[in-house]
């Protein structure tokens, strides 16, 4: 749900030189402008799933680029539907081929062959979908994937959305930081975290009711809130 002040999803990471985006939700150009990110500097974008609060900025962010002439490539993964995508910024009179930097759109389990620091945890959030999806024959494959990033012995994990917390239990032990989803999974799994895993937490993507209920109720909670524009170094 669209809040005033509050930008949906989008995580700007920094390792080794590299610059890459994890969502692109709405607002993520006028981010990017905020901060004052040079045309080139941006890498790649991962999109861990195709809802609109994780995808929709990122025809803004392809025109952006081109507007400001960048030249080098810009990469973009996609956890599906590739081709429809392409096709898509046809739609919007962004021609690829015209494009003052080149686009190389791939899939995100392609991610290792460009990005080695880079694992997928794959999860069920979009698995809801499935009579939907089936009854009106799309064709949607209901990808949705936690992004794991292991640099020289620092992990971070991004859970994006996610329905439960069972595709990221084989590597709670070893995180360094997990930027968790505090929205969907129940708030009885995110409460009983920190006994799980000595990352620190930043709740990210909103609160549910309950959560937020359990948060308020006691004040020394280990976990950290997520705050626009915030900076975490590891
Ligand atoms: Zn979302
Ligand atoms: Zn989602």
């Amino acid at each position: 749900m669209p809040t005033p002040g509050k930008s949906n999803a989008l995580i700007w990471i920094n390792f080794q030189d590299k610059n890459l985006i994890l969502d692109c939700g709405e607002g993520a150009s006028l981010k990017l402008l905020q901060h004052n990110m040079d045309d080139d500097y941006l890498d790649a974008v991962i999109i861990t799933h195709n809802h609109a609060d994780h995808l929709s900025g990122l025809i803004m962010v392809i025109q952006m680029l081109h507007i400001q002439k960048r030249k080098k490539q810009l990469l973009v993964f996609l956890p599906e539907g590739e081709i429809f995508f392409l096709e898509m910024l046809s739609f919007f009179y962004l021609f690829p081929a015209k494009l003052s930097y080149p686009l190389i759109i791939r899939n995100i389990c392609d991610i290792k062959n460009y990005y080695p620091e880079i694992s997928l945890l794959e999860n069920n959030h979009l698995a809801g979908y499935c009579d939907l999806i089936r009854e009106a024959a799309t064709g949607n494959k209901m990808k949705a994937y936690s992004i794991l990033l292991n640099v020289q012995g620092v992990s971070a994990l991004y859970s994006s959305d996610l329905n439960e917390l069972i595709s990221l239990e084989p590597y709670l032990d070893d995180l360094d930081l997990l930027i968790l989803d505090g929205l969907h999974p129940s708030a009885a799994e995110i409460i009983s975290l920190p006994q799980r895993t000595r990352a620190a937490i930043i709740l990210n993507h909103g609160l549910s009711t309950e959560l937020k209920k359990r948060l308020m109720e006691r004040e020394d909670h280990p976990f950290i809130l997520a705050d626009e524009t915030q900076e975490i170094e590891l």
